[in-house]
């Protein structure tokens, strides 16, 4: 076969689903002040740090422990569930992918919150399941009348950085006639957790990530909380040595000395949050209430504030004909000197 024929014919081999998906170009653009991906301004925890300089690695000729152990075991007890309920991840984003495949059969409907994460229609089209948004403003009874075989839940949610109430996602998981994904990114910025409904129902899995509160992104560490008999079959569809040994030794070692570093920047990001909200307020937004590390402000013409920013260096995440809200900006929140930055340039941004 020519190379020309082989370029050619590539897609067309490839699974039908695949023609309606576009490859993910978030994040690319270098830029000064990159506040659009939610990621964590203050940088490495300082255990990593420890670990690359104290001749960290040494063993990283071999391959890591297939399903991640020891990294189970200390996720355990950070949250308080046993070590077999949980199945980590290539970041959640694996582990959320993994679930669907798992829970998922061809034709099926998968039910999401939307506005929310923007890669779950895509693992859903990608399985060949049907993606279905359900708007904010529903009712809890909502998901279980579309029939869907997987509901997906958000909270806080991205982009929003709302929360739903307990009673609201109770009410979901007790109605849904299949599983029910509680993507929990942001858990570490609230104070609510779903993790016990992981223990009073058989439907649930609660996902959970190393890339936000523990500024660990670039290493790609995730993982998923539910009755082990869910966990188990995730881990199935996930496959084994999909976590590195890096991510895992790094994931350790901040659960073990780097919680005070993690719960101080938390606790920074939200007074500057606080701060953040009424500087919007006062150039004329009304931000949506956040209990991420973020906040989410609906805009006119969304696209035109970004680049207008970008020409000044920051980079936000701008959202266009959201469901029920229209274009909005969202912006990570970082040290205080970044965001006084920003406001500075919104304020020029929104004239
Ligand atoms: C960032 C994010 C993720 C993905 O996190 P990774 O662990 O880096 O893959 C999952 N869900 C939501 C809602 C997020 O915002």
């Amino acid at each position: 076969m020519s190379a020309a024929r082989g370029a050619s014919r590539g897609p067309e081999l490839a699974r039908e689903a695949l023609s309606a998906i576009r490859v993910y170009e978030g994040a690319t653009r270098m830029c000064r002040m990159d506040l659009s991906d939610n990621t964590s301004q203050w940088g490495i925890p300082p255990s990593l740090a420890a670990l690359l300089g104290a001749g960290g690695g040494a063993d990283f000729n071999r391959y890591p422990g297939p399903y991640g152990r020891d990294l189970k075991n200390a996720i355990a007890s950070y949250v308080g569930v046993d070590a077999d309920a949980i199945v980590t991840g290539c970041g959640s984003d694996d582990v959320l992918d993994s679930t669907i495949r798992a829970f998922g059969e061809k034709g099926e409907t998968l039910a999401h919150l939307d506005p929310s994460f923007g890669m779950i229609p895509v693992f859903a089209s990608v399985s060949r399941l049907r993606p279905l948004g359900i708007p904010i403003s529903a009712g809890p009874e909502q998901y279980a009348k579309t029939g869907a075989r997987i509901i997906y839940l958000c909270s806080p949610n991205n982009p929003t950085g709302t929360t739903l109430s307990r009673d609201y996602i109770e009410r979901v998981v007790e109605s849904a006639p299949g599983l029910v994904i509680i993507d929990e990114a942001y858990a570490e910025f609230t104070a609510d957790s779903m993790i016990d409904l992981t223990t009073r129902y058989d439907n649930v899995i609660v996902t959970r990530t190393f890339s936000k509160a523990f500024g660990l992104a670039g290493l790609r560490v995730g993982y998923g909380v539910a009755a082990p008999a869910i966990s188990r079959e995730v881990e199935k569809v996930r496959g084994p040595y999909k976590l590195n040994a890096l991510g895992e030794q790094a994931a350790i070692a901040v659960l073990r000395d780097d919680l005070d570093w993690m719960r101080t920047n938390v606790a920074t990001m939200r007074e500057n949050r606080q701060r953040f909200v009424e500087s919007l307020r006062q150039l004329g937004l009304a931000p949506l209430p956040s209990e991420a590390n973020f906040v989410f402000a609906p805009v006119t013409r969304a696209l035109e504030r970004a680049e207008r920013l970008r020409r000044s260096g920051i980079e936000v995440r701008a959202f266009e004909g959201l469901r029920e809200i229209g274009d909005a900006l969202r912006i990570s929140i970082g040290p205080w000197a970044m965001m006084r930055e920003c406001v500075a340039a919104l304020e020029e941004a929104l004239r």
